[in-house]
């Protein structure tokens, strides 16, 4: 499954994270040796103690809702923060990040979906986040694009919908602010049930767990 999504994702330019949470090291060993670096965590404690225990050459994203008092225990190593939704998350994680010398990349993570249980942003709460950004002191942390979840359902045309919303937000944030900033780049949609249809509507970073690693408990 692993060497066919890959495949697939390659030819098509977008970057896969394989979300490795709940997974133990010695499933995530197997994947590394066939060559895949970025792997994708929602818990602080737990990209840690990976963290320890894989070659250092991994790539570890954080994906899931972060508190801003655990910034510090990622800060030395993660290679990005998908879900930046507050302009006091950012501020930590540019404190952090200068004391570790480093420059972290994030996105900012939309609410795109119809159920209320997800974390985000919306357009107007990004924008103020962006205007700081901008004018403020934030040397070591560099926004590069966005995030978001489609909503958990059979509708199809509905996951589309929100995909496409996604996409919209992300290039209207490209022509106020990041113009003329090559990073700004990345858009990170798609899990394993909807990873093609987000890649149709635009996505070059997905994040894909079950359909390579099997189900969670
Ligand atoms: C768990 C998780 C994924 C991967 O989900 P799968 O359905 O197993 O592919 C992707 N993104 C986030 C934010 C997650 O928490």
């Amino acid at each position: 499954m692993y060497k066919d999504i890959s495949k697939y994702v390659q030819d098509r330019s977008v970057t896969l994270v394989a979300v490795s949470k709940t997974k133990p090291v010695s499933e995530i060993q197997p994947l590394y040796d066939q060559g895949q670096r970025i792997f994708g965590e929602n818990r602080v404690q737990e990209v840690v103690e990976k963290y320890d225990d894989l070659p250092k050459d991994v790539e570890w994203h954080l994906i899931g809702h972060l508190q801003k008092n655990k910034v510090k225990y990622i800060a030395p190593f993660i290679a990005m923060i998908h879900s930046v939704d507050g302009i006091d998350l950012l501020k930590t994680i540019q404190k952090e990040s200068l004391k570790n010398n480093r420059t972290i990349p994030v996105l900012l993570q939309f609410y795109i979906a119809e159920e209320d249980t997800k974390f985000g942003l919306d357009i107007q709460e990004a924008n103020e986040i962006i205007d700081n950004y901008i004018e403020g002191q934030f040397s070591n942390v560099k926004i590069v694009g966005v995030m978001g979840m489609a909503s958990f359902t059979d509708n199809i045309d509905q996951v589309r919908q929100e995909f496409k919303s996604l996409k919209v937000i992300f290039e209207e944030l490209k022509k106020r602010y990041f113009n003329t900033d090559d990073s700004f780049k990345t858009i990170s949609m798609g899990m394993s049930g909807d990873y093609k249809i987000a890649i149709e509507e635009g996505s070059n970073m997905v994040r894909i767990g079950s359909a390579i690693f099997g189900s969670r408990n």
